[in-house]
């Protein structure tokens, strides 16, 4: 029996802008799929845009490629046995079987002009017929191409598609799928022997890769048939196709430019996990048959197969990506996310790592976005002023709220400072808070201490501030009923 073939899968980002979401959705499924099936996952850059590519791009995807954790066997900056691994080094190789198909009479020269092919596609739309190059430059003999081009007339060269012929594959995720030829016509395959267009570069580096399987975004599905007719011209081996479903919006429409086009690191400067975004990613449009939702990447790895992709469009819903991350960050172990956290944590914070911690730890509970900490946390480093109407219970005048606050200190200030913990805390103030009102003793004492309507509660903030800074918040705030609130 044969052996089976070793499965080589491949994305082929053009870096024509930053990574973003859509991107590495593609990517992490060819990941997936190469890891599950023991094969090769291979990185080419499609940078035959010259005015379009940017090497900054490219650093861009292959970086945020990395710190998601979706590695490659073969690419531009690891190199490997087929490369070159950029399109642009590759010009030669196109040369050749350019050159093969002009030959062997299989591609021709077309000088048609833009105006004379907008004329044409006119005619044959009022006839009610598909619109699609005439094959008018076909009959051109070797002679009248020669003037032509001797006389420096624009050119692109053209595939011949047979007429008549129905093209047909087996998508792993849609089915069975055909087009009848005469909807293509002679497809556009370069701009000149050295400059050839997406669907003749893809075909010949899919083949020269050995690429058995071809896992992109099923906006490709109309590319599929044409890249076949090139393959079967050229004499090539065709590989599997798997189209993945569109990503929509939640209304289901496409999904808006915003969306789309944000960056990979947009998405990490706002706060948003590595983790989380792949865990986001590997479900849309896909999921375990267990329908597991938190999943780390080795889970999906084991569990993913193309068959259980869905035909029908992935819906991208923003609040589903906060819920990951809140998970991601509720979860992760504390000192990692004290290091994850770190590009979000002022300078001077840092300081005290044993209050950052403690911080992190408490604030993690509410936090969906790491960019959130700062908001959540300043309670714990600074003391933000507040009017002294804030500490009034229910109209409590201030005479009444520093007597409470006092009472409070009184018994807070027995707790010595290595015992001061939830704990103790709570021993302490709450057998006084139910004697004399929970409201009127823990309201005054918790916005002493936060300076804020809406914070974590009282024993939690003094666990993180510890005995001094708390007891001189309490002061201030006595202070502050000692002024009388200015209403
Ligand atoms: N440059 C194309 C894209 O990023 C590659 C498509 C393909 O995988 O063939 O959409």
């Amino acid at each position: 029996m044969p052996e089976k073939e070793p499965v080589r899968v491949r994305i082929a980002p053009s870096p024509t802008g930053f990574l973003h979401l859509g991107t590495i959705r593609t990517a992490l499924f060819n990941y997936l799929f190469a890891k599950k099936e023991d094969g090769v996952f291979i990185i080419r850059i499609e940078d035959t845009d010259t005015q379009r590519s940017l090497p900054v791009y490219e650093e861009g995807i292959l970086s945020g490629l990395k710190k998601l954790n979706i590695t490659w066997d073969e690419g531009p900056d690891v190199g490997g046995p087929y490369g070159p691994y950029r399109q642009s080094e590759r010009t030669e190789i196109y040369q050749k079987y350019i050159k093969q198909l002009l030959d062997e009479k299989k591609a021709y020269w077309c000088f048609c002009s833009k105006e004379d092919l907008e004329e044409e596609k006119k005619a044959m739309l009022s006839q009610g017929l598909f619109p699609k190059y005439g094959g008018t430059c076909r009959r051109l003999t070797p002679e009248q191409v020669a003037a032509k081009k001797e006389a420096g007339q624009n050119a692109v060269i053209r595939l011949m598609v047979p007429t008549g012929v129905t093209i047909e594959f087996d998508d792993m995720i849609r089915g069975s799928i055909s087009v009848n030829s005469d909807t293509i016509g002679d497809i556009v395959i370069a701009k000149n022997e050295s400059a050839p267009l997406y669907n003749f570069a893809v075909v010949v580096d899919d083949e020269l890769m050995k690429i058995t399987h071809v896992i992109r975004g099923e906006d490709h599905i109309s590319n599929t048939p044409k890249q076949m007719l090139i393959a079967g011209a050229l004499g090539f081996s065709r590989p599997h196709y798997a189209h993945l479903p569109l990503i929509l919006s939640p209304d289901r429409s496409k999904l808006s430019k915003r969306n789309l086009e944000t960056s990979f690191d947009e998405y990490l400067k706002d706060g948003y996990l590595p983790q989380a975004i792949v865990n986001f990613l590997g479900l849309l449009g896909w999921h375990p048959d267990d329908d597991q939702e938190i999943i780390s990447i080795e889970e999906m790895i084991r569990k993913f197969s193309l068959r259980r992709v869905q035909k029908a469009g992935a819906i991208f819903a923003m609040d589903k990506l906060d819920w990951f991350n809140e998970q991601y960050i509720k979860t992760m172990p504390l000192e990692a996310l004290i290091a994850t956290l770190d590009p979000f944590v002022p300078l001077h914070w840092k300081e005290n790592p044993q209050r950052l911690a403690a911080a992190v730890n408490i604030t993690r509970e509410r936090m969906k976005k790491l960019s959130e900490f700062q908001e959540l946390a300043v309670l714990f480093f600074e003391r933000g002023d507040y009017p002294g109407s804030l500490l009034s219970w229910h109209d409590a005048d201030s005479k009444k709220t520093k007597t409470l606050l006092e009472t409070a200190r009184g018994a807070l200030a027995d707790i010595p400072s290595d015992a001061f913990v939830q704990k103790n805390l709570e021993e302490k103030i709450m057998p006084l808070a139910d004697q004399i009102g929970r409201g009127d003793l823990l309201w005054p004492l918790r916005t002493a201490l936060s300076g804020q309507k809406n914070s974590p509660g009282p024993f939690e903030i003094m666990s993180v501030l510890g005995k001094d800074e708390s007891l001189g918040r309490i002061d201030r705030a006595i202070e502050k009923c000692s002024a009388g609130f200015d209403r």
